[in-house]
């Protein structure tokens, strides 16, 4: 895959490579509007910064930080900030365009952007994490803002990393700015409901999706691997209706039991201990044997480019159900349409996150907040619509769910640049 952009050189598993290929798929069903498919490829605006801190023990170190605005045709930008010692521009490029596709699959009001900071998070301290987050808000404070770009958490951010942005971009312009981020703490003008939005509609998907196959949600065998915010609220949705989680992953290790996991046991373990390794009611299992798991639901809900074409061919789940970003490579993709399974597309499957942060930002906008129930019923809505929309033009197109989603989204996209004309 050969990008026409000089600063990336993506290859076709890697992030942006991914996405390109994504969009080589859905060019031949835009009709007259893909005309416009460049702007596609192009991201909009990209800010790579040096993040200078002082250490506690009195040294300085930098860090590289970035945030890229991949479109905002429809609306200001939206996407999480990731802290990730393998952060790059690159990735974040993919991120920041998935993001413009989810914000449209959605028909929320929002272009496409993403940020982050090449950082293990894991090897500073409290303090130093808050320097870095607040000198990184400030060098990004000049493409960011309740009406230009509105961040909110991703890996290893959270709604305490959230308060610190916003304060700090409140202090710079001199106004409390509640608006200019998502995923704050209650209290300080965030949603409520928002911490599990995106497991929560991981799993009103694929109860939409079992609905569509005629499958019960009840009694269904779901593997998860990442048991952090997606996939641990993902597990314990999965849970209370019924559904068996059998197998969670994550970074340090892999647990089973074939008659469904305690899921807030495990979550209270994940807590002590940083890990699901070692949780004493069930049993270890191998990294690989994780993907060649029977099951109904297959949820990447860690990294992307986890499933690659060795696992896509041991996976015997019926449906995979996307937590993650980018979880599968296009390899992969391939490999598990020929092998008759169903691929929900994150751009569906983990809207939920950014839908609930829809709901905060037009909440800090009127100042009026809503309750759980209602953030909870309108989410399901939105999602549950939304995902009806992208099954019946994968059945009208005959396309894969991951194409028809692409077919919606990049259809509003474009139709918004033909629509406003290119400036000047
Ligand atoms: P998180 O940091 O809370 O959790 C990440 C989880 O992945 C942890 O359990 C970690 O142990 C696990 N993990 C990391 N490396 C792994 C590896 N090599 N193998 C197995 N497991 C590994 O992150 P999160 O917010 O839950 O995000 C997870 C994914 O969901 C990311 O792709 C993110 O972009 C996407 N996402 C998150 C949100 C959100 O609202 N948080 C919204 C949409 C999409």
């Amino acid at each position: 895959m050969i990008s026409p952009l000089s600063y990336v050189t993506p290859t076709p598993s890697s992030p942006w490579g991914t996405y390109l290929a994504q969009i080589e798929a859905v060019e031949p069903h835009l009709g007259e509007l893909a005309r416009w498919i460049e702007t596609l490829r192009r991201p909009k605006r990209s800010l790579v910064v040096d993040v200078p801190i002082e250490l506690d023990d009195g040294r300085l170190a930098h860090f590289e930080g970035y945030r890229v605005q991949h479109n905002l045709a429809r609306g200001p930008g939206k996407g999480g900030v990731r802290f990730h010692p393998d952060v790059n521009l690159e990735e974040v490029m993919a991120l920041a365009a998935w993001m413009t596709v989810k914000s449209a699959a959605l028909n929320l009001p929002y272009g496409g952007a993403k940020g982050g900071i090449r950082v293990d998070p894991k090897t500073l301290s409290m303090k130093e994490l808050e320097r870095l987050t607040r000198r990184y808000t400030s060098e990004i404070g000049i493409v960011i803002g309740p009406n230009h770009d509105i961040p909110a958490p991703d890996v290893n951010t959270n709604a305490q990393v959230m308060a610190w942005m916003m304060d700090t971009y409140s202090m710079n312009v001199g106004a409390t700015t509640t608006g200019v981020v998502t995923g704050k703490p209650v209290p300080l003008g965030g949603s409520r409901g928002r911490v599990k939005a995106t497991g929560r509609g991981v799993f009103v998907v694929g109860r939409e999706t079992a609905r569509h196959l005629g499958m019960e949600i009840s009694g269904a065998r779901v593997a998860i691997q990442g048991f952090g915010n997606v996939g641990s609220a993902a597990a314990e949705m999965f849970a209370a209706a019924g559904a068996k989680v059998i197998a969670v992953q994550d970074h340090a290790g892999t647990v089973f039991a074939g008659d469904g996991l305690d899921v807030a046991a495990l979550a209270a373990h994940v807590r002590a201990t940083g890990s699901v390794a070692d949780f004493a009611r069930a049993e270890p299992l191998g990294r690989e044997e994780f993907w060649a798991l029977p099951c109904e639901f297959l949820v990447p809900a860690a990294l992307e480019g986890q499933l690659n074409p060795a696992r896509a061919a041991q996976v015997r789940a019926r449906v995979v159900l996307e937590g993650a970003n980018g979880p599968t490579t296009p390899e992969a993709d391939a490999i598990l349409a020929e092998r008759g399974i169903l691929v929900v597309p994150d751009v569906m499957a983990n809207a939920g996150g950014v839908t609930v942060s829809y709901f905060e930002w037009v909440q800090n906008f009127s100042s009026f907040f809503w309750t759980e129930e209602e953030i909870n019923a309108r989410l399901d809505h939105i999602m549950a619509g939304a995902f009806q929309q992208v099954w019946e033009t994968h059945e009208r197109m005959r396309l894969p769910l991951r194409t028809a989603a692409f077919v919606l989204a990049c259809t509003r996209v474009l139709q918004a640049h033909a629509d406003r004309g290119l400036y000047p």
